[in-house]
């Protein structure tokens, strides 16, 4: 081949593979000349459109299932299946120690709880002496029957501190302790995603939790460990959603405003 014939045979081949070029060249400049609202049209997602709730001041969410609204123990039952038989006066709920735990007829998996909790201003027992530690007007909430957020008078009470108010019960202590003192209305919030099982019972994802006590960040997605346990190590053991229950640990604990979101 030469030159001429190069230039004969080549030229309609380089003109055909320039047009190819010049029309990408043109599209990445069209791509390029997007204005910057078309630009930013491409990242935004229309679907899908979040339910709408109403979601008053210091009033459950319309899609929340209220557990407790200061009038009757309705949602609640006896451990044993039997009546609860906790005292309710004053739009408040409380413990009559003895007649133990307390637990939803329901049953939940991963939830969002509003739980309001009163300590006792009774600081003393019966003997006059002090009542500390773990002694200092206790209660809890368990998620599905196991899984424990301590309450307990934390003001100026001095205890371990994986058992104190806004710890998952003797696996985390709580980020900062945001106590009120007794006679005083707390808040928890609570962000609970619950442990999943295989068939074989086998632990597929540990429960997270995730508590803000008194609107402070106390438990950041905490992976529980097991079953909260007053003595020994937590364990899982396979089980399905379960009720949220209340802890009479002997002391006259109050609560209002109970309510909690499926998630
Ligand atoms: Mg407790």
């Amino acid at each position: 081949m030469n030159i001429s014939d190069f230039q004969r045979g080549s030229l309609p081949v380089c003109l055909s593979l320039l047009s190819a070029i010049c029309i990408s060249t043109a599209h990445a400049a069209d791509a390029q000349k997007k204005e910057p609202w078309q630009l930013a049209q491409e990242t935004e997602v229309w679907e899908p459109v979040p339910a709408v709730i109403q979601a008053p001041a210091n009033a459950a969410p319309s899609d929340a299932i209220v557990l407790f609204d200061g009038k009757n123990l309705n949602q609640w039952q006896a451990v044993d299946g039997g009546a609860a038989q906790w005292k309710v006066a004053n739009g408040a709920l409380t413990v009559v120690p003895k007649k133990g735990d307390i637990k939803t007829k329901e049953s939940f998996c991963d939830v969002q709880l509003h739980i309001e909790w009163m300590t006792p201003t009774q600081i003393t027992g019966e003997d006059g002496k002090p009542l500390e530690s773990q002694a200092r007007n206790n209660s809890g909430v368990f998620f599905q029957e196991r899984y424990e957020i301590q309450m307990l008078d934390s003001y100026n009470n001095k205890t371990y501190p994986n058992g104190q108010a806004g710890s998952v019960y003797k696996q985390s202590i709580p980020l900062v302790n945001a106590s009120r003192a007794p006679g005083e209305w707390q808040t928890y919030d609570i962000i609970f995603t619950a442990p999943k099982f295989d068939s074989t019972q086998k632990l597929t994802a540990p429960g997270y939790v995730t508590v803000l006590h008194n609107g402070v960040l106390v438990q950041n997605h905490f992976e529980i460990q097991g079953a909260t346990e007053w003595i020994g190590k937590p364990v899982y053991k396979a089980h399905g959603c379960a009720p949220l229950r209340l802890q009479d640990h002997g002391n006259p604990m109050s609560f209002r405003n109970i309510w909690v979101r499926k998630l």
